[in-house]
């Protein structure tokens, strides 16, 4: 198998997308997609094309207000941290998949209590948020105090686009869904004190979620939500004593590339 190579020192750009219907999210625009990447100078172009294009076509509505912001990043501050695992659950429908998902969460090490909770806190939401919910991995109480905002997981890419894409074809394993999941999922599950992770997507269409957590991976619901249903959401299950500052810091400000093919897991830069 081919060695996974670590990115050029050469310059890489982070390159954040948010895109809104009705104005600014910060004017009460709703929110339609987001999407982040950290690319090489050279594919900037390519990126920004993409992101456009997704956000005038997405399934949600088509935007008509669309933030953009380029920054180089600092390689000396990147942290590396690898792929979750991939494997796949079965699920028909969606009542299916939500039992599915509160048995995953349970043997990931979360209470029932508090797995009921996360699933009863997505479907409770009036609409999308942009971010994620915390909650208590033992009393399912909401820890964040962050309201219809959430946690919002940024500063993340794959190590080695190649080796990515060849890691998710040995899986049978394609597109951008999958990729972006896989990614934010690693660097939540990665984070100091997190137990697990709860996710379904807003995109009406895709009625596929997951449940993550660094003792089984990702593992892949196939239907956790009725199909045509705008409203998705992701949950992460907290130890209690855990120092929540310092987390919402490493998920919104740490850099981190995630490796594909890396064996075990590993908490230090590797
Ligand atoms: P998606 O999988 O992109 O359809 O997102 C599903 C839900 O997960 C969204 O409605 C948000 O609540 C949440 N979410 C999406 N992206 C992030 C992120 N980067 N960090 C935290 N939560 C997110």
């Amino acid at each position: 198998m081919a060695q996974e190579r670590e990115p050029e020192k050469a310059s890489l750009i982070s390159i954040k997308m948010r895109a809104a219907q009705g104005g600014p999210h910060e004017r009460g625009g709703r929110h339609i997609s987001g999407e982040e990447r950290i690319v090489r100078e050279g594919d900037i172009e390519a990126c920004l094309h993409e992101m456009l294009e997704r956000a005038t076509t997405h399934q949600r509505g088509k935007a008509d207000f669309m933030n953009l912001k380029l920054q180089l990043v600092d390689m000396d501050c990147v942290v590396y941290k690898p792929m979750l695992d991939f494997s796949e659950c079965v699920s028909r429908t969606a009542e299916e998949g939500r039992d599915v998902a509160v048995r995953e969460l349970v043997a990931a090490g979360v209470t029932e209590t508090a797995a009921r909770a996360g699933v009863a806190a997505i479907l409770a939401l009036p609409d999308s948020m942009r971010g994620a919910m915390l909650l208590d991995a033992v009393t399912g109480g909401r820890v964040d105090h962050l309201g219809n905002r959430g946690v919002r997981v940024s500063n993340m890419d794959v190590a080695d686009p190649d080796a990515f894409r060849r890691a998710l074809a040995a899986k049978g394993l394609q597109g951008d869904h999958v990729r972006e999941a896989l990614v934010l999922a690693s660097k939540v599950a990665s984070g100091e004190g997190v137990v697990a992770e709860l996710c379904w997507s807003d995109d009406p269409l895709y009625v596929t979620g997951y449940v993550g957590s660094v003792k089984n991976g990702y593992r892949r619901i196939p239907v956790l939500k009725q199909r045509n249903c705008g409203i998705g959401g992701r949950v992460f299950f907290v130890k209690p004593e855990t120092d929540l500052d310092a987390l919402r810091d490493y998920y919104e400000e740490q850099v981190v590339f995630i490796t594909a093919g890396a064996k075990g897991y590993v908490t230090e830069k590797d």
